[in-house]
């Protein structure tokens, strides 16, 4: 699929960095860094479902950061765990319409474990992360 300007592969330098990682993604602003063999895979004919809905995901928070003004979200995303979290949840949530619709299964442990883990600053137990989701799962 051809991707909007502001989609970016991490290419290898920003592989390096290491908040910004290998293999997660990151909407900064306007723009949305996506590792490169995702990225790769979004510019085909075909991409694999779980990488459009990691790229619905980032849209959402890039949306987000438009309606409230980056700066303040930067600041509730880096200071309060509980703003992190719920807007992680609305991500996960647009991304998990997409997956449900094209009859894709979510993989809520490895999803809790990721949303309460050192990536997001630890801003919930799994437990909790898990409960979280499956609530919002049932939503959609
Ligand atoms: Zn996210």
């Amino acid at each position: 699929m051809k991707l909007p300007w502001y989609v970016i592969s991490k290419g290898s330098i920003l592989h390096h960095f290491p908040l910004i990682g290998k293999s997660t993604a990151q909407s900064l602003g306007p723009i949305i860094l996506v590792p490169d063999p995702i990225y790769k895979d979004l510019q085909t004919d075909s991409p694999h479902p779980k990488h459009i809905a990691l790229l619905i995901h980032e849209e959402t928070h890039r949306k987000r950061q438009k309606e409230m003004g980056i700066l303040k979200f930067a600041y509730h995303y880096i200071f309060d765990s509980k703003f992190r979290f719920q807007e992680e949840l609305l991500a996960v949530k647009e991304a998990m319409k997409y997956l449900k619709k094209n009859k894709i299964s979510f993989d809520f442990d490895r999803n809790a474990k990721f949303l309460s883990s050192y990536v997001y600053l630890w801003p919930v137990s799994k437990e909790y992360a898990e409960k979280e989701l499956k609530k919002v799962w049932d939503e959609v």
